[in-house]
């Protein structure tokens, strides 16, 4: 299954690439850069990782999610995105007792309308609270 998204981006199938995208499909809640170093551990160095999270977001694979106190984590597109467009504005959120970061695919963010001059390119929304499972 991963390397079928590997190869319909046009990416060549390589282990790296297949072990991160396999990380990205087993978990529901949002991950950074750093959790996977953690569980690849020594096999695999940083800027590799690195490198194969930037290729996989220009290839709409998956997206970033500003997390808290700066850290970004990423998440797999659900939705149909393409190599250098994605479309969804969907809200993101994170829960102050597990802090997992899931995406809430049906909650969209709403229009957000700027002054004059300002021209509008990303929204990040983080809602933070309880989720479900902690409630
Ligand atoms: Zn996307
Ligand atoms: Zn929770
Ligand atoms: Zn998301």
């Amino acid at each position: 299954m991963s390397n079928d998204i590997l190869k319909n981006t046009g990416l060549r199938v390589t282990e790296t690439r297949q072990v991160i995208l396999e990380r990205f499909q087993e978990k529901t809640a949002a991950i950074s850069q750093s959790d996977i170093e953690g569980e690849l551990g020594e096999n695999i160095d940083r800027v590799t990782v690195y490198r194969t999270l930037k290729t996989f977001v220009e290839k709409g694979i998956i997206h970033k999610i500003l997390d808290d106190k700066g850290g970004i984590k990423y998440a797999l597109c659900k939705e149909q995105c393409h190599p250098g467009h994605h479309h969804h504005d969907h809200l993101h959120f994170k829960c102050s007792v597990c802090l997992q970061t899931t995406c809430l695919e049906k909650n969209f963010i709403p229009e957000i309308s700027l002054p004059a001059g300002y021209l509008k390119q990303e929204v990040n929304i983080l809602v933070q609270g309880v989720c479900p499972n902690c409630k």
